[in-house]
């Protein structure tokens, strides 16, 4: 029995970034040096957890060959192994049963939170608050590491204007600047400085690539895009990523123009490790290799792992492909040696920063994962983030706030009361009913009188993410007493929407309304009592077009995690002035989706009035979307005047815009900032995103904020995938949503190329 010990003392003196990372350039060398062609495909092997250290022993059937496996060096990674016990357990077998003791890299999906849970991603990107996004992804991590982990399957970066795909809560919406600013806050939340430090975790920007544009919203299916949407939509929160020195990258289990992903050599090599000189790995999706035999482009389980590798997929994640078939593909002469080296340096690589050779139990603390989970400090950054998250989408009548003066309240809704749906999916090791509910947080306020009444129910039977949920399309027979309650009431607040399961991984819809019986329900209470407060709970865009119309108030509370309830509360009371934008369109009717700010112009005109619509239009809806993308309101208003722009070069500008709190309260706004190139050598959108800052402005309070423009705000990737940079006319607007209220424009005269 050899453990294999680098002791990393001898970096303790001189821990410059240049010598540390020589020094594991050097360690990774040196070990691939004594690893047989086995050990090293080992490394690229990773399966799923199965080993319950308390379950039934001994093992049987595919748990048996993972646990031989495991005793023989043949596994570099596990994932959803979970809890310091476990995770130590089977990190003892690869340090000390296995030959060279390479210690295992423990993956989980940590993707909004680990037990403690922040808003689902959708949500938190509704904040546009970088520091508290960062500060989410820290806490996870820290929470995360606490129990074992070592690296999470998060950011999910990929860029989407769909919203029937259910992936969308996972992302970070439409827009790729928005979307690479939060790529780079969670990356660097996940990771911190120092990746060798047990409160941090390794991160993984993933799908790579294109699987937000799946046809139809359906999730895996086809994508197909052109060259200028996957250079300057769906790459640049990669790219970002990368900048942002995330570790890992996960492939995607869609093809993308013919290739799948997992096989797509231009995606992982050309691109990835070529032109952006990504030095560590890329980890397939769940079985991903093994479904290019179904995707048509692998004949067998053989020839998708030869593929694989040499597109640049590292590691396999549970398609069994490299561990049976690598080796055999190697010695045939079929795959380079040299592929498989390249592959496991990187793993190694990553494994080194992470500490994990130096001690392999660091994350494995008993006393840290009691002292950590759910503690007040991860409790307080996920309230905190949970009501930045918070849209206002509507307010008539200044019906928002609540007042505390003894009004008689009726809370309506399955949702209201629901302590597991707000966790939202991808919530694998929360349990549930650990969210705080509407009611348990509208209780806080005991000034009000609060009655709740249900309605409906939403869903019949059990709600597993696992299985499709049954929406109840029928029982109405709890209206009549909701609308008793209401008929009673000054005010009602209903809480409405999906189920947190209702979004994620497969859970595409082509109805975008609300689902079931919960329409009509709105409907009849509306009938009795017209000063409803609308409260949504849900993982995507929804059509909610009547709503809009009749509704006085509509909060986007979205799936907000445990702390959801009181972040609700606090907004409707006023305790927290609402500051959230749409990161992603709302539609008026499905019909219309895709439907993104940043799309392009047609060559069609206005037709003159009266009519007055673009040619390219629905006969039987706007083009409009009901919410655009950026909005969002506050408790007080806000004014823009006094656009600018100055130049400082040929491609720098300057651009400064006066804001003024023309409301009541303090209130911060998110001012957005987006250009347009006029003419170019391809078409270009109608506005895109180039800037956005959130002030706090006390009422009445003015301020001047300024905007840089510069080179990598105003070019592009042309065609030929070359940055360029043209001369000619842009616009730039200013607003607080992205029907901008400003505009001014500019001049470049001379052409650069990059
Ligand atoms: C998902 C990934 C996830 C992986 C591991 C897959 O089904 O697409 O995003 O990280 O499972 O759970």
């Amino acid at each position: 029995l050899t453990i294999f010990n680098v002791s990393c003392k001898e970096n303790s003196e001189d821990s410059s970034i240049e010598n540390k990372t020589n020094s594991i350039e050097k360690k990774v060398a040196d070990l691939l040096s004594r690893m047989t062609l086995e050990e090293k495909i080992g490394q690229m092997n990773q399966y799923n957890g199965f080993w319950d250290v308390t379950g039934p022993q001994p093992l049987d059937g595919d748990a048996a060959k993972k646990y031989e496996h495991l005793r023989k060096g043949y596994v570099g990674s596990m994932l959803n192994v979970r809890g310091v016990k476990e995770v130590r357990a089977v990190q003892k077998i690869a340090v000390e049963e296995t030959r060279l003791g390479i210690p295992l890299i423990i993956g989980f999906d940590v993707i909004h939170g680990y037990k403690t849970l922040s808003p689902i991603p959708l949500a938190e990107a509704a904040s546009w608050d970088l520091e508290a996004i960062k500060r989410s992804a820290q806490v996870a991590a820290k929470e995360s590491a606490a129990a074992g982990i070592n690296w999470t399957f998060a950011p999910m970066v990929d860029i989407s204007r769909d919203a029937r795909w259910g992936r969308v809560m996972e992302g970070a919406g439409e827009d790729p600047y928005l979307g690479s600013e939060i790529a780079m806050a969670r990356v660097h939340g996940f990771q911190g400085d120092d990746l060798s430090s047990p409160e941090t975790i390794a991160a993984c920007a993933k799908h790579w690539a294109g699987y937000g544009f799946s046809e139809s919203g359906r999730d895996y299916n086809t994508v197909d895009v052109g060259t200028s949407t996957l250079n300057n939509i769906i790459f640049p929160p990669f790219r970002a990523a990368v900048k942002a020195g995330v570790r890992t990258f996960m492939n995607s289990f869609n093809e993308l123009n013919g290739v799948p992903a997992t096989g797509n050599a231009y995606l992982q090599r050309d691109i990835l490790k070529d032109a952006w000189q990504f030095d560590g790995f890329v980890v397939s999706d769940w079985g991903s290799i093994n479904e290019m035999i179904a995707h048509g482009y692998a004949k067998d389980k053989k020839e998708a792992a030869e593929l694989s590798v040499i597109a640049g997929s590292d590691m396999d994640m549970e398609s069994y492909a490299y561990v049976d078939e690598l080796a055999n593909l190697v010695r045939e002469g079929k795959v380079k040696e040299s592929l498989i080296d390249d592959a496991v340096k990187r793993i190694l690589r990553v494994k080194f920063e992470l500490g994990l050779f130096e001690d392999p139990y660091k994350y494995c603390d008993e006393i840290r994962e009691k002292e950590v989970t759910g503690s007040k400090e991860i409790q307080d950054a996920v309230l905190d983030m949970a009501k930045k998250s918070i849209v206002l989408l509507k307010n008539e009548n200044e019906i928002l706030p609540l007042k505390t003066n003894g009004l008689n309240i009726a809370l309506i809704g399955a949702l209201a009361a629901d302590k597991t749906s707000p966790l939202g999916s991808w919530r694998i090791a929360a349990e549930d009913s650990t969210a705080v509910s509407v009611l348990e947080g509208m209780q806080k306020y005991p000034d009000n009188k609060l009655t709740y009444s249900k309605g409906a129910d939403l869903t019949i039977g059990k709600t597993e993410f696992a299985i499709e949920l049954n929406i109840n399309t029928e029982d109405k027979s709890g209206f009549p007493e909701a609308i008793e309650t209401a008929k009673k009431a000054d005010i009602v607040v209903m809480v409405l929407g999906e189920h947190g399961f209702q979004s994620g991984e497969a859970r595409s819809r082509t109805d975008l309304g609300l689902p079931g019986v919960q329409q009509e329900l709105l409907e009849a209470i509306y009938k009795v009592n017209k000063n409803i407060v609308l409260v949504l709970n849900n993982g995507r865009p929804l059509t909610i077009t009547w709503a809009d119309k009749h509704i006085p108030a509509i909060v986007e509370a979205w799936q907000l995690g445990t702390q959801s309830g009181n972040a609700i509360a606090q907004v409707l009371y006023g305790n927290y002035n609402p500051s959230g934008k749409l990161p992603m369109s709302f539609p008026r009717n499905v019909g219309q989706v895709p439907i993104y700010y940043n799309h392009k112009n047609t060559g069609r005109p206005v037709l003159p009035a009266p009519n007055e619509v673009f040619w390219s239009h629905y006969t039987d809806e706007s083009n409009d979307p009901l919410y655009p993308f950026g909005h969002g309101l506050s408790y007080t208003t806000f004014a823009y005047t006094n656009l600018m722009v100055d130049k400082v070069s040929n491609d720098i500008f300057n651009v400064s815009v006066d804001i003024k709190n023309t409301g009541k309260v303090v209130g911060k706004e998110v001012m957005q900032l987006y250009i347009q190139d006029v003419f170019s050598s391809i078409t270009r959108p109608v506005k895109e995103l180039k800037g956005f800052q959130m002030v706090e402005l006390k009422p009445n309070q003015q301020q001047t904020i300024k905007f840089n423009l510069s080179e990598n705000d105003l070019g592009f990737f042309n065609n030929e995938g070359e940055f360029v940079l043209e001369p000619g006319e842009f616009k730039v607007y200013v607003g607080g949503s992205s029907k901008t209220v400003l505009e001014s424009n500019f001049i470049i005269e001379k052409q650069s190329i990059k």
